[in-house]
């Protein structure tokens, strides 16, 4: 009998000591809820001042429009790279954004593009640099990607690869805007020969998580206003302006474009977040808010984690920015505090 009490004794302690492991690595495992879909974007970090920036209702718009086109996408069921590029496409083809359409002139006066894009479920990427004549670079990255060859075409081998896929090419002339090219006569004709202007906002970008988790980046740019010819900003580097890890984050990169080169800036946030287990805002403020800002590196990022933790950092009085997760009204914002 007392043998019999022994084991019954053992057995219910069993029974308790399991139930309640199960219940700790429950509530363990219980993260707040990922939302269905989220989507951010931005249009370009620099200097602008409430109530000084002309145009401000129609950037507004500009950002509204993309991210519904984006929203629509993901809403839908679509992935999280089909969201990014549909986004981008609209602020592509606004002249008020510098990519696409309203690209800065470089040293030469012609208008030149940068562009990438990332998945974050197998690490697939595409991007063009120096391209001319493509009408939406964002989908020539695409095209690179989807074929899965290269991950980086540049100049006309890109333009080819572009025309080939079937994407509108364009004369120069259909990216001529007459802001743009009187900022370009006025540093032509005032620089100095050591004078470098480094205020190019503007550049467009789009991370997207979708209702499977995967997540995406993308990045599109005419890069800085009176550019070398022949010079590659960050924006079509993967791991500098563009990077997208489902383990982690994607993070779409706007700024001083040099800096965010030597920093790797994007792949740097995932990879702080990876092996440092830092969250996606202490990563991305350290990376922003002191190393590029101690360098004198002006700019910000838009970044987005597995969970649909949204961060927004920049060093610049300003960055177009916008998102919006399911369900929820979305946010559009420019200076520091609206
Ligand atoms: N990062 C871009 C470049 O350096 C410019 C920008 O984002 O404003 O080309």
């Amino acid at each position: 009998m007392n043998n019999f009490r022994f084991i019954l004794t053992i057995f219910s302690f069993s029974i308790f000591f399991m139930l309640s492991h199960e219940i700790i690595a429950q509530s363990a495992d219980s993260k707040p809820s990922r939302p269905d879909y989220v989507l951010v974007i931005h249009g370009g970090a620099g200097t602008m001042q409430s109530g000084l920036l002309t145009d401000e209702a129609l950037y507004r718009e500009g950002l509204s429009k993309a991210l519904q086109a984006g929203e629509t996408v993901l809403n839908s069921g679509g992935s999280a790279i089909d969201a990014v590029v549909a986004a981008i496409i609209i602020l592509e083809d606004d002249p008020l954004f510098n990519a696409g359409k309203g690209g800065v002139y470089n040293e030469a006066g012609e208008v030149a593009h940068d562009a990438s894009l990332m998945e974050g479920k197998d690490g697939k990427a595409g991007a063009v640099g120096m391209v001319r004549h493509i009408r939406n670079p964002i989908l020539a990255a695409k095209a690179v990607m989807d074929e899965g060859r290269h991950v980086f075409m540049v100049g006309e081998g890109a333009e080819a690869f572009a025309k080939k896929a079937g994407l509108k090419i364009v004369e120069q002339s259909y990216f001529f805007n007459q802001d743009r090219w009187d900022d370009y006569e006025k540093t032509r004709n005032s620089r100095l020969e050591d004078e470098f202007p480094v205020d190019s906002k503007g550049t467009v970008g789009a991370v997207a998580l979708d209702r499977d988790g995967n997540l995406a980046a993308g990045t599109s740019t005419g890069g800085m206003h009176f550019k070398r010819i022949g010079r590659l900003g960050d924006s079509p580097v993967i791991g500098a302006g563009t990077w997208a890890d489902n383990q982690s984050c994607a993070v779409s990169a706007t700024g001083h474009g040099e800096y965010f080169i030597r920093n790797a800036v994007a792949s740097d946030i995932s990879a702080r977040m990876k092996y440092l287990n830092e969250t996606l805002e202490q990563a991305a403020q350290t990376v922003v808010m002191e190393k590029l800002k101690n360098m004198g590196a002006g700019g910000g990022i838009i970044a987005l984690d597995k969970n649909g933790n949204i961060t927004m950092p920049f060093n610049t009085s300003g960055m177009f920015r916008a998102y919006v997760k399911a369900g929820e009204n979305p946010v559009i914002a420019i200076f520091k505090d609206k």
